[in-house]
């Protein structure tokens, strides 16, 4: 059933959103059923918070204060040659078999997380040797500063690597077009098995709440492997744990909540640390209200981050 709009605060508990199932409460959540409502929710106040699929989201258990909108709903995709036109809600695993039923190659590494358009296009989402910047050709989006609809094109993107220009917060993407090459059915479909077995052996399964890989790789090297060379796969924190087969991943064993993370995240930073003079940078985002705890822990996980 579709979910429906709910202003009362304090009734909506935002752990629903996110892959880790953390996450308080809010004043607003809004699930627009169109690109049309979802416009018309930023023209009232563009300074809601927008949530995809969730996966990529560390939610204050303290909550957020303001409104939240989830693009769930926005579900539209169309192809029309090589050419997908994809809502911000869509899923890449969605689009990247339709894309592989088309025949169409590109976004095979979709298939393997549970990203929705909008947050692959806002982290430059990459797998598997492939990258959502090497295929998207232009965006609309509703740009907070002038209240307005515009179209950007890649060259008005700054990706790079987990980076794009989404990330400074002033364009919310509306819908997205990517430009695909025909290829084979069997070899596209080849690509998302090898992705997904890939994915089975060294990653937990939705079953266990996580937001993906916890820190971003450091130049010319891999998060994952320093924190394994680091001793930490495995490693219990009670509430929380790191994944025995792969060292970036904190899963929530049922009952952790934002503290528990960002402490398992500091110990994982102050061990690489320590052992490297690497300083990691986190990939998971962080957003809420923080508790004294949790400011203390943020000015040195994320420095960027103003109160
Ligand atoms: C099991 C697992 C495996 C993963 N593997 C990978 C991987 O291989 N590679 C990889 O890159 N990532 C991976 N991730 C992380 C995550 O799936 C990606 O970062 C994904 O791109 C996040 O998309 P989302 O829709 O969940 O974004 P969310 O978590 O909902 O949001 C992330 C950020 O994007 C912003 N945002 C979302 N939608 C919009 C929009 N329409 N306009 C503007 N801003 C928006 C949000 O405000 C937020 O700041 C994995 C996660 C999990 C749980």
């Amino acid at each position: 059933m579709a979910e429906q709009t709910i202003t009362n605060s304090g009734t909506y508990d935002l752990s629903r959103l996110t892959t880790f199932k953390i996450g308080g409460k809010c004043d607003a959540v809004y699930f627009p059923k169109s690109v049309d409502e979802f416009i018309e929710l930023f023209n009232k106040d563009n300074t809601l918070f927008v949530i995809g699929s969730g996966s990529n989201l560390l939610i204050s258990s303290q909550g957020i204060k303001g409104g939240v909108v989830c693009t769930k709903q926005l579900k539209n995709i169309t192809v029309v040659g090589n050419t997908i036109t994809a809502e911000a809600g869509v899923t890449g695993a969605f689009m990247a078999q339709l894309a592989a039923k088309e025949g169409l190659s590109g976004v095979e590494f979709f298939i393997a997380f549970p990203g929705s358009i909008g947050g692959n296009v806002f982290m430059n989402a990459s797998a598997h040797n492939q990258f959502t910047s090497d295929c998207f050709v232009s965006a609309r989006c509703y740009d907070r500063e002038t209240k307005s609809v515009v179209t950007l094109k890649k060259s008005d993107m700054n990706f790079a690597y987990k980076q794009s220009i989404l990330q400074t917060g002033r364009y919310i993407l509306l819908d997205a077009v990517f430009e695909l090459k025909k290829a084979p059915a069997e070899e596209i479909n080849a690509l998302m098995a090898r992705n997904l077995t890939n994915r089975k052996q060294t990653q937990p399964s939705m079953a266990y709440p996580n937001a993906g890989c916890a820190f971003k790789n450091p130049p010319n090297d891999s998060a994952g492997r320093l924190l394994d060379k680091a001793g930490l796969k495995g490693y219990d924190d009670g509430n929380v744990r790191i994944w025995d087969t792969h060292a970036n991943f904190i899963i929530n064993k049922g009952n952790a909540t934002s503290t528990d993370v960002l402490e398992l995240m500091l110990k994982m930073y102050n061990k690489v640390k320590e052992t490297y003079s690497i300083e990691l940078t986190p990939e998971v985002i962080y957003v809420g209200e923080m508790s004294k705890r949790e400011e203390e822990i943020c000015r040195i996980l994320y420095p960027k981050i103003q109160k």
